[in-house]
């Protein structure tokens, strides 16, 4: 295990001459960043060699990045560094994936990996997508899993995982789409010597297959001795409430522990599940703590979903606020005379507003002011969204010349700044709009007429 280093003893390999080129101002300031892993080593140009070997080992990410698939689709999970996402961020959300079983008809299999490689939903901007597809060799026959695989992947360009109890079947299957760099699951205590040499040989990813935690540790440190660092942990458990468990000994084991074996990202199955609702329940519980990888067997879309959903909100930075350009946005048609209606950049609240304003077919201009991607009330209190901010952002957009309206709208949350706006915006009236955004239609329809 790789000593965990203070700042101080990152400072004493440092080159001490405080140039700033990392972008802080003294080789001091560098070193507490890096203690933080707030920073990364080769931000310091004259990093010595004995620095980056020391600072280099202990600053590996507890849970190793772990990458499957290529090119675009390719997905990367691990590389995390925290237990709760309020102590920092997590890095790569997890990924989802569906398992579909060589036990179905090939035009089956065909239909269901065509409809996963066309789901996308877009929420806040961000398009959600099933990542993974996993071809399940229920069947145990070499040719079903063969041809599983081959009508699979040619419908879903996404990442693989490829999943059978019999390592001569993963072998000679996974072979025919080695350039798609499928994960295989799964390595066991029965299979290592079989296998592993192949995994290693053919530089796939893999995952172990455990009971216990304890043999899932021996089973990846035996890897990790043999040079396989592209690994994925699977303890398998009857149900949600010991998968939560073991994933959280697993994790508090990497992070906190700092134990190598550990260190891995980790796999669950949420499959035979008796009904929607119970996958929906168990999928959740195990996106909260902590699968990397989560494989359900359903692909209707009330089951999707709320998965997606409920993923985006959790792996979202809590130090990043999703956010928009900001600018002036059209919506439908607007005259020159259209009213003016502001908020701010915020992207929740940007896309729920346009949503409405749209409803309501009243053409606009809506002018998206820079709050640091601030909720109104909280950009508001921290003077990021007040007469004076927004007065000026609109003056920026030359709007006197721009639009013929004079009148502006803003969120019924903050009234208060009416008058300052007023000031701030001389010859134009300031009109307050609703505090709720399912009252914007209503108010817009009313406002045109
Ligand atoms: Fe020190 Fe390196 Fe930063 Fe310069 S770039 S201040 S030498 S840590």
């Amino acid at each position: 295990m790789a000593k965990k280093l203070t700042g101080m003893d990152i400072f004493k390999l440092l080159p001490k001459t405080n140039c700033g080129e990392c972008g802080v101002a003294t080789c001091m300031a560098f070193a507490m960043k890096l203690a933080q892993k707030n920073a990364e080593l080769s931000q310091c140009p004259y990093a010595s060699d004995e620095a980056k070997k020391v600072i280099g080992a202990a600053s590996e990410p507890p849970i190793r990045l772990v990458k499957i698939g290529m090119g675009g689709r390719c997905v990367s999970v691990g590389n995390e560094t925290v237990m709760f996402r309020h102590d920092k961020t997590f890095v790569h959300q997890a990924a989802l994936a569906v398992q579909v079983d060589d036990t179905l008809p090939q035009d089956e299999i065909i239909r269901l990996a065509s409809d996963l490689e066309s789901y996308a939903i877009v929420r806040v901007g961000e398009t959600l997508r099933v990542d993974m597809l996993c071809v399940n060799n229920a069947s145990g026959d070499i040719q079903k899993f063969k041809d599983a695989i081959q009508a699979a992947s040619g419908h879903f360009k996404g990442a693989l995982i490829l999943k059978s109890q019999s390592a001569k079947n993963l072998i000679e299957c996974s072979k025919a789409i080695m350039d798609r760099a499928p994960l295989l699951h799964a390595i066991t205590n029965g299979n290592l010597g079989e296998l592993a040499p192949f995994s290693l040989k053919s530089k796939l990813p893999v995952c172990v297959c455990a009971v216990t935690i304890d043999e899932a540790y021996t089973l990846t440190d035996k890897l990790i001795g043999m040079g396989q660092r592209d690994i994925v942990i699977d303890v398998a458990a009857g149900n949600a409430a010991a998968m939560v468990q073991n994933n959280t000994v697993v994790r508090k084991a990497a992070i906190a522990g700092a134990v190598k074996p550990m260190g891995f990202p980790v796999i669950n199955f949420v499959t035979g599940r008796a009904s929607e609702g119970e996958t929906i329940a168990d999928a959740s519980s195990l996106l909260c703590k902590y699968a990397s990888i989560l494989v359900i067997d359903r692909i209707e879309k009330e089951t999707l979903l709320p998965l997606v959903m409920l993923r985006q909100n959790i792996f979202t930075d809590p130090q990043k606020p999703i956010q928009v350009d900001a600018g002036i946005y059209k919506i439908g048609e607007p005259a020159p005379d259209a009213p003016l209606v502001v908020t701010t950049n915020f992207s929740l609240t940007y896309f729920i507003v346009s949503g409405e304003l749209e409803n309501a077919g009243v053409p606009v201009h809506l002018a998206i002011v820079d709050a640091e991607g601030m909720s109104v009330l909280t950009a508001w209190a921290a003077r990021k969204f007040n007469g004076e901010k927004i007065g000026a952002f609109l003056k920026s957009k030359d709007v006197d010349r721009q639009f013929a309206s004079r009148k502006i709208i803003i969120p019924g949350y903050v009234a208060s700044i009416s008058g300052e706006l007023e000031e701030a915006m001389p010859g134009w009236e300031v009109l307050v709009g609703p505090q709720e955004a399912s009252d914007i239609a209503p108010f817009m329809k009313k406002l045109a007429k």
